[in-house]
């Protein structure tokens, strides 16, 4: 089934493929390294060009027609974020964005300016222990500067589900208690590559709870909607979905509030508006292919790369376990498929992976969980990537068997 989608889009692949400059002047190479972070087409290259030449200047600051271009781009791109998100009522006031580096800084941020001025004494919050450390430390640092103000927060793991490869919704309600008061949750899972259900999340937890998804791996990847996953804040990188480094944002949901309004706190300084221009035009970019066109592409690339892996005795494949048994058709890897191989250390795979023209992560991959910690080697795809790629890839790890 995954390969007729393979077949049905690959003429709009093959048009697409061909807008990204790096990948077609660089044959002799493959980059699988989109979740670390991801290519641009020659339309963010040429937002870029334009805003430099036409426009560069400071944003809220100046009164003359570069400054106002620039001011007019980051309010634009700003309601142009909420409108990628799915955010039925940009202009209500009820939701806000707020431009920051990348996840990392974002989710700080949630819990700096926003987490820690709530929580009271005896409280608890839940975090995702097995996740990327970018979504755990900051919310352990919420913990000791609360503690140092004499109010003691209580930080629970959510529950994680190996055979399934997500969040564990039937042990949920176990962790989940009167004082719970925020929930750190991943979408796509960035070793894994599996979505973690975070709908159940809003189920389990009821309605009141505040939750922050952490969407480094699936904004600019597959559709995400703040409506449909009832979350209360968004946070991600445009250097993965198709902007420039330096560039993210975090959404809000402030009204209905479940917690306080998010106003970051500080004087900002001089946005990124480079950045900021090229998240607007990777946004708009990205909405032309279609995310959802997109997801389907690489989560069939997973597809074929975790089926030709699988049966292949030295290689472990990391996530989900219930896809992996022989007669599986649960193949929901969004573009990303970890491994190890039991004879080559990782990092050895990486080199031997690149000395075919494969460049992909070989470490541990920033994942935070204590025992998640061992070296795989990981394979993420985005749009540029072909079928034939993948398996060519393949054959290289056959011929290591
Ligand atoms: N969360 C997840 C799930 C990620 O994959 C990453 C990047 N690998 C981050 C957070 C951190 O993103 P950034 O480095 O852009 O801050």
């Amino acid at each position: 089934m995954l390969d007729d989608e393979l077949k049905e889009l690959a003429p709009w692949q093959q048009e697409i493929r061909s807008r990204f400059p790096i990948i077609t002047r660089h044959p002799e190479l493959t980059y699988l390294d989109s979740a670390a972070t991801s290519q641009k087409p020659q339309a963010v290259l040429d937002a870029v060009q334009t805003y430099l030449t036409t426009a560069n200047a400071n944003a809220g600051r100046g009164t003359y027609p570069w400054a106002n271009r620039t001011t007019a781009l980051v309010e634009r791109t700003r309601r142009r974020v909420k409108e990628f998100l799915g955010d039925r009522d940009p202009d209500s006031g009820r939701s806000a964005v707020h431009f920051v580096g990348g996840t990392t800084e974002g989710l700080r941020t949630v819990a700096r300016d926003w987490l820690t001025t709530h929580l009271t004494d005896g409280d608890e919050i839940l975090v995702p222990y097995a996740d990327h450390q970018a979504n755990l430390v900051p919310w352990l640092e919420a913990r000791r500067q609360l503690a140092e103000r004499g109010v003691h927060v209580e930080v629970r793991g959510l529950p994680y589900q190996a055979e399934s490869g997500d969040y564990d919704h039937r042990a949920l309600p176990g962790t989940i208690g009167p004082r719970t008061r925020f929930v750190a949750a991943t979408h796509i899972h960035h070793v894994y590559g599996g979505d973690m259900n975070v709908h159940r999340l809003r189920a389990a937890v009821g309605p009141n709870v505040p939750i922050c998804l952490d969407a480094a791996q699936s904004v600019g990847h597959l559709p995400v909607s703040v409506t449909e996953l009832d979350v209360d804040f968004v946070v991600f990188s445009g250097h993965k979905a198709l902007a420039l480094p330096g560039t993210g944002a975090v959404w809000a949901r402030n009204a209905p509030a479940r917690g306080p309004e998010f106003r970051p706190g500080g004087w900002q300084g001089t946005p990124n508006t480079v950045g900021v221009a090229s998240l607007e035009a990777a946004l708009d970019w990205l909405d032309a292919a279609g995310t959802d066109r997109i997801a389907r592409w690489t989560t069939a690339l997973a597809a074929r790369l975790t089926d030709g892996l699988r049966h292949l005795a030295p290689y472990e494949i990391l996530g989900c376990r219930a896809s992996l048994a022989a007669d599986s058709a649960v193949q929901r890897r969004h573009g990303i498929v970890s491994f190890r191989h039991h004879g080559i250390p990782a990092d050895d795979l990486g080199f031997i992976l690149f000395s075919h023209g494969f460049m992909v992560r070989a470490d541990s991959l920033c994942q935070a969980g204590a025992d998640e910690t061992a070296a795989s080697v990981r394979v993420s795809a985005h749009v540029y990537n072909t079928v034939e790629e993948i398996d060519r890839l393949l054959s290289v790890l056959v011929s290591l068997c």
